[in-house]
């Protein structure tokens, strides 16, 4: 049978993780067609996002699992994390406890998930008084992930987590979009001149010594 440009190639279960407020929910509504077809699973108290991806090797979906708000009151249960493909986790660079706390999703992502790829986000580059700087952003550096930073708000490097997992789970390195998703339009505005800045400090901060611990960042 003939596979049309249309038809979903694989479809992967992508677990969102990190603490309430960091933007998860924010996040994952920025993706117009997600938005119209999530679907609530009322026993587990998660909405699904299908979230669909034309890329050069097909197109792709992420069914992308958000909480109700229950990361606010401790870890998740298990049956979130079940047979999760990939995962995301997000803190807020506005917040130092939602990224002292990325050790303790990531722990409960591992014992559950094993070995699947994940993206570390820091979330709301947008904001002009961050706590958080890139180069006190080590843990992907001391676990071997890969780290984005990015503003849900005003959709900067909205894609980039997607294409950094498709990557991972076809294989190809060199996957690449090929048509734009539709997305919400932007509430906060991210400049070329906060793009180039973000950037310097990401290049400078992954040349700098690792820390023996992080709990001395702070
Ligand atoms: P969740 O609890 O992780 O799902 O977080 P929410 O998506 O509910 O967002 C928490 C708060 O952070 C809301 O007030 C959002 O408007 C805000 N927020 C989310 N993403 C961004 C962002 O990129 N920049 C800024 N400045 N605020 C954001
Ligand atoms: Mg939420």
């Amino acid at each position: 049978m003939m596979n049309s440009q249309n038809e979903v190639v694989a479809a992967f279960k992508l677990v969102l993780l990190g603490d309430g407020g960091t933007g998860k929910t924010t996040f994952v509504k920025r993706h117009l067609t997600g938005e119209y077809q999530k679907r609530y699973l009322a026993t587990m108290g998660v909405e699904v996002h299908p979230l669909l991806f034309s890329t050069s090797r097909g197109m792709f979906r992420f069914d992308v699992w958000d909480t109700a708000g229950q990361e606010k009151l401790g870890g998740l249960r298990d049956g979130y994390y079940v047979q999760g493909q990939c995962a995301i986790i997000m803190f807020d660079l506005a917040s130092k406890i939602t990224y002292k706390n990325v050790g303790n999703w990531y722990r409960d992502l591992l014992r559950v998930c094993g070995n699947i790829p994940i993206v570390l986000c820091g979330n709301k580059a947008d904001i002009r008084y961050r706590k958080i700087k890139a180069k006190q952003v080590t843990f992907h550096r001391k676990n071997n992930l890969h780290y984005i930073e990015m503003s849900a708000k005003s959709n900067y490097n909205y894609e980039r987590p997607f294409v950094y997992l498709l990557r991972q789970l076809v294989g190809d390195p060199q996957l690449e979009l090929t048509v734009s998703p539709a997305l919400k339009p932007p509430e906060v505005s991210f400049t070329e001149e906060m793009r180039l800045e973000a950037e310097r400090n990401l290049l400078e901060a992954s040349a700098c010594p690792l820390p023996p611990n992080d709990d001395d960042n702070f």
